[in-house]
């Protein structure tokens, strides 16, 4: 993710985060609250996608080897550590989603 993308990234988040409700949804392998249509990948239907842009397009989720990549690419950036924590880290983390432990990623 370049810099540019990051900032961009983050001020979605931040308004994101500002007009959540008890409804709100998050996605189900990053767990970004998924807010207006911005949130999701483009064009999906917001009925029935529960991922957000960075985790799938409209038709699916991203497989588990590309999520942990893009996820080690944010927490890098994000957190100044090594590729290889980093890489940790990510695997834990999306280990730990709903996606994962529901068996949804491949
Ligand atoms: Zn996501």
């Amino acid at each position: 993710m370049s810099k540019r993308e990051e900032e961009r990234y983050n001020e979605i988040l931040n308004y994101s985060l500002n007009n959540m409700d008890d409804n709100t949804k998050f996605c189900t392998v990053c767990g970004m609250p998924l807010v207006t249509a911005n949130d999701y990948p483009m064009d999906a239907d917001m009925k029935t996608v529960d991922w957000c842009k960075y985790c799938g397009d409209k038709e699916g989720m991203k497989n588990y080897s590309e999520l942990v990549k893009g996820m080690t690419e944010y927490i890098k950036g994000e957190q100044n550590i090594s590729e290889e924590e980093a890489t940790v880290k990510a695997e834990e983390a999306i280990k730990g989603s709903v996606a994962y432990t529901s068996g949804r990623l491949k």
